[in-house]
């Protein structure tokens, strides 16, 4: 059956003749034969050129489940490690329609014109669902795809969370090795997606619409902590005098907060993403708190405590996942699982067993 399998489909099999058409010396040159495996050697020489195709192959590779492909990937990452880069990185968050993509695109277009590259990436929680991505769809971003100083890239796709965060984080690390100092990854505002953003940058804009008078209602506990600034998006026409009154509900709100660890105290914006207004004092801000936080400190404070919480949080994610994958577990989940169900052993005794299992498992 495998043998089978390895016959190129362009050869001649028993039983099936091959169309006289057919480009034999091609064949016979191996020109359409597999690719050999990645050399992670040039792949990596060539991300650091800046060179967009393998950049695109190495975000491939590490999103790929296959093993060999895994290995690889984190050789990769190790070679384009850089604690020396001068990136800025960015999380920007929101409700779906509050404008995130053109927002990006307008801040995008901005900053490359200042001669900075931007890589534009996606923590999308229901391409788990979907097994497909609908954030950093290209489509959405029209002019930036189009700028040869614009990186783009969907939401990676996964089963948890944790592993399509994981992704991304490792992606930033490419990115960067590809010269692209303002990395922007979006995230929408729901379930956990977040937490797992806000984690990875050093800028987390939270992105607000003007409502009727009572903008706090229905804003998640915590993510007012995280914000670093909150932009009240689509200040223009009717919505402009509204926008402004949401901006300073905002402000009061922010300022019952405790001040932040890093003493930055997050301030509030309007703009108008599709007309590009507000978006350069925007961008100056950003810049006054990397400068800000570069001399304090902190900045590279908070990327150190980011990467020791990607170390704990990469082994939790991978323990899980070795757990719950092995065949023997899976079975005896089930058992435990009813053996629960009907009172005949504790939640915790059944753990215990299992991570018993587990263990015996592994030698
Ligand atoms: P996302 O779902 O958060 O990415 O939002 P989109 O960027 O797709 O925008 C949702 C809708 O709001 C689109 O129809 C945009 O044209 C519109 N929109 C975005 N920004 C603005 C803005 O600043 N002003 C106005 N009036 N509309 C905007």
């Amino acid at each position: 059956m495998s043998k089978q399998k390895k016959i190129a489909t362009l050869k001649e099999q028993e039983g099936i003749k091959t169309p006289s058409n057919f480009n034999r010396t091609a064949i016979s040159k191996g020109k359409y034969q597999r690719k050999k495996t990645v050399d992670i050697n040039v792949l990596s020489t060539k991300i650091k050129e800046g060179n967009i195709a393998a950049l695109a192959q190495g975000i491939t590779l590490l999103e790929s489940t296959n093993v060999a492909h895994q290995q690889q990937a984190q050789e990769l990452i190790s070679k384009c490690l850089n604690d020396q880069n001068s990136s800025i990185r960015i999380g920007i968050t929101g409700v779906p329609g509050v404008g995130k993509s053109t927002f990006i695109e307008s801040l995008g277009t901005s900053v490359t014109a200042l001669g900075k590259k931007v890589a534009v990436l996606a923590v999308d929680p229901t391409s788990t669902i979907t097994k497909g991505s609908i954030l950093g769809d290209k489509t959405r971003m029209e002019s930036l795809v189009k700028n040869e100083n614009a990186f783009i890239r969907p939401s990676p796709s996964g089963s948890t969370l944790g592993g399509v965060a994981r992704k991304t984080r490792e992606s930033i690390v490419l990115c960067e090795a590809a010269g692209y100092n303002v990395i922007l990854i979006e995230t929408v505002g729901v379930g956990q997606s977040e937490v797992a953003v806000h984690d990875m940058v050093d800028f987390f804009l939270l992105l607000k619409l003007a409502g009727a008078g009572d903008e706090l209602q229905g804003i998640k506990r915590g993510i007012m902590e995280m914000a670093d600034a909150v932009v009240i998006n689509k200040a223009d026409g009717a919505n402009e005098h509204a926008a402004k009154l949401a901006k300073a509900e905002f402000a009061r709100a922010l300022h019952m907060y405790p001040p932040k660890a890093n003493g930055w105290t997050p301030p509030t914006f309007t703009c108008s993403a599709i007309h590009n207004k507000g978006i350069t004092e925007l961008w100056d801000m950003i810049v006054s708190f990397t400068i800000e936080m570069k001399t304090s400190g902190h900045f590279i404070k908070n990327r150190q405590q980011q990467n020791a919480h990607w170390l704990t949080q990469t082994i939790e994610d991978q323990l899980k996942q070795k757990f719950y994958n092995n065949a023997t577990i899976i079975a005896a989940l089930d058992t435990y699982k009813n053996k629960v169900l009907q009172s005949e052993c504790s939640p915790f005794q059944a753990a215990e067993i299992l991570l018993k299992i587990h263990q015996e498992e592994l030698k």
